[in-house]
Formats: C-alpha cells, sequence, structure tokens
C-alpha cells in the first residue's frame, strides 16, 4: 500500500469529518485488491464478509428483481458492501466493475471494531446507509413511474387520446361484470364515420387525421364522466354507457350525432363537415360482451344501410 492509497483510503466517506490517524491501525487488517472491467465484486447468491472502499476505477450496483437498466454507480471516495455488514446476510445487490478497479478490501470484523471505537465512522456508517437507502427508493420510483407510463401509452391511442382496443377488451368486460352483479343497465355503441375514405382521398390522410382527433374531442367533451369512449379501429370508436336505459342512450348517440354533423373541421383554408352512423345495443344480465358488440355493430350495419348518418338501435 503506498502513499497516495493511503491519501485515497483517507478522503473515503466513511471516514469523513474525522482524524484518520483513531483508526489507522485497521490498515494492517486490510488488503488491496484489483479488478478487472466486468468481473464481479459482489452477488447476492454469495455471501459477502468484507467492506469495499473504492480507490479508483468504478463499479456499478444492480438492485435485485430491478431491470439491469436501473443502476447507480459508485466511484472513489464511495464503499459498496455495507448492506451485507449491517443484516449479516448475502448482498441485496450485484456490484461488477466497469473499468479497471482498485478496492480496499476491509474484514467485516474490522468495520465493527472501528465502530466501536469511533463514533465519527459509526454516524458516517448510518449516513452511507441511508444514501444508499434513498438511492434505491428513487430507482424503484423511477422504474415504477416508467412501468406506469408504458402501461398508460400500451392503452392509449396515440392520435386522439381516448382509449385503444386493447383497454377496451379488458375494461369493458370488467364494467359489464360490475353491471351484472348490480341488476343495472348499460347500453354500448358502435360508432363509424360516414364515407372517410372520400374525405382522405379528397384532403389527404392528415387532413382525415384531423377529423378523427376532432370527432373524439366532440364525444369526449359531450359524454358523462362514466362514458367509456374508445378508439377500436380506424375511424371506429365504442362507448360503453353503464347504468343508461336503451332510450337515453339513443338520446345521447342522438345528440353526438347532430354535433357531429354540425361541427366544421378547419385546416387551413379546407372547411368540411364529417357524420356518423351509430349503432346501440341494451346490454341485458344474459350474454357476453362480444355478443352485445356484435348486436351493435350489426345495428350500425342498418344504419349504414338506411342512409347513413342516422342512429339505429339493436332489435
Ligand atoms: P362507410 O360510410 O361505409 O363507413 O364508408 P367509409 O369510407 O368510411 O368506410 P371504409 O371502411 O370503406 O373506409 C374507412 C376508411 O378509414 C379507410 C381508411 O383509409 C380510413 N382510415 C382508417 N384509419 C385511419 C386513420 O388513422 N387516419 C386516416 N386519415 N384515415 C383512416
Ligand atoms: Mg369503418
Ligand atoms: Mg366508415
Amino acid at each position: 500500500m503506498n502513499a497516495q492509497d493511503r491519501v485515497l483510503i483517507e478522503q473515503n466517506t466513511l471516514f469523513e469529518g474525522m482524524d484518520f490517524s483513531n483508526v489507522e491501525y485497521m490498515l494492517e487488517r486490510c488488503t488491496l485488491r484489483e479488478l478487472e472491467a466486468g468481473e464481479k465484486l459482489l452477488e447476492p447468491e454469495v455471501e459477502n464478509r468484507h467492506l469495499y472502499m473504492i480507490l479508483s476505477g468504478e463499479l456499478r450496483v444492480h438492485l435485485v428483481g430491478q431491470s439491469t437498466l436501473e443502476h447507480v454507480s459508485i466511484t472513489a471516495g464511495e464503499c459498496t458492501g455495507e448492506i451485507s455488514l449491517v443484516d449479516g446476510k448475502n448482498p441485496s445487490a450485484l456490484v461488477v466493475a466497469v473499468k479497471p478497479t482498485c478496492v480496499l478490501v476491509v474484514p467485516h470484523d474490522t468495520v465493527w471494531s472501528m465502530v466501536d471505537q469511533s463514533h465519527d465512522v459509526a454516524r458516517n456508517l448510518l449516513a452511507i446507509i441511508a444514501g444508499r437507502m434513498r438511492n434505491d427508493n428513487s430507482a424503484l420510483i423511477s422504474s415504477h413511474n416508467k412501468r406506469a407510463q408504458y402501461e398508460h401509452q400500451a392503452t392509449v391511442d396515440a392520435l386522439t387520446g381516448v382509449h385503444n382496443r386493447r383497454w377496451m377488451s379488458e375494461a369493458f368486460p370488467r364494467v359489464l361484470h360490475r353491471c351484472n352483479c348490480d341488476s343495472s343497465h348499460s347500453a354500448i355503441l358502435v360508432i363509424d364515420i360516414d364515407l372517410f375514405k372520400r374525405v382522405n382521398d379528397t384532403y389527404g390522410h392528415l387532413v382525415g387525421d384531423l377529423a378523427l382527433k376532432a370527432l373524439a374531442k366532440i364525444m369526449q367533451a359531450n359524454l358523462r364522466p362514466h362514458d367509456l369512449l374508445v378508439r377500436y379501429g380506424g375511424e371506429e370508436f365504442a362507448i360503453l354507457m353503464p347504468d343508461t336505459e336503451i332510450d337515453q342512450a339513443r338520446s345521447i348517440a342522438e345528440g353526438l350525432r347532430a354535433m357531429v354533423e354540425a361541427n366544421e373541421i378547419r385546416n387551413g383554408e379546407v372547411v368540411f363537415k364529417i357524420t356518423i352512423s351509430v349503432g346501440i345495443a341494451p346490454i341485458t344480465q344474459e350474454g357476453s360482451f362480444e355478443k352485445f358488440f356484435e348486436l351493435a355493430d350489426r345495428a350500425l350495419y342498418r344504419a349504414k344501410k338506411s342512409g347513413r348518418n342516422r342512429v339505429e338501435v339493436s332489435v
């Protein structure tokens, strides 16, 4: 151990703010270890009886059970292995050298004897562990937030911001089940833009996208808070209306239809309107979500057949 190593050891956070000569004796019980890039220092499966002070290089900590993307980096002046020092269990993380790294290997009993001798060492050790807990917590929170963000993206349609087909196939049967348990009436609506191909052919696909967004916005703004709107296909939407009698569903659908018909869609000089056809099926106690959806779709087909821009109820 040369003079430079000694200086680096003195600068370790474990000895912060204290007179190092009080614990200098411990150096005799420690060894230096050189790690190559990629070499593992700590593994959750392997017992650990040492605290490691990093003198140079860099170690990366991968939390167990977390994706390998979640990690913290520890460099000169920091240490690792302190969790198994305190709880006597295997390491809580995988610690790997990311470049050639030199560590001071301090046996656990030597650390404990320093703790017995020096309040400063004890206080610094607590601070190191508190810092590690904070790091682990923020890694967990950030991983949780990322997962929630991915889940949200997977169930929301990027163009219109309403839920997508995947969400519908999970959420609608759940809501229906609850309605069935409450013996309440509900309704399902399927909505399709009339002659939408013509809009795309006349104004282009991007303007067609604007029309889709405008339609989603009108419907979202005019539904009740508990109505569930999804875009389940290209220009096809569905609405589940819990606790709704069929006449009420028809009148809401008629209102939406009229609002869409009256709404002007503008893009620069281009101004046009679209219309929608709507098929509705009442949801009764018997039958699956797929069956009710099919009935609403058949009613939609009749609305198209009868001239479009209409609301039809399943008979
Ligand atoms: P109908 O009244 O019978 O429904 O006629 P339609 O032209 O609307 O019906 P069709 O199913 O033949 O065409 C639907 C069109 O919707 C075809 C497709 O180009 C368009 N479309 C589907 N998804 C999108 C989209 O995300 N953006 C745009 N701009 N157009 C889309
Ligand atoms: Mg269609
Ligand atoms: Mg259409």
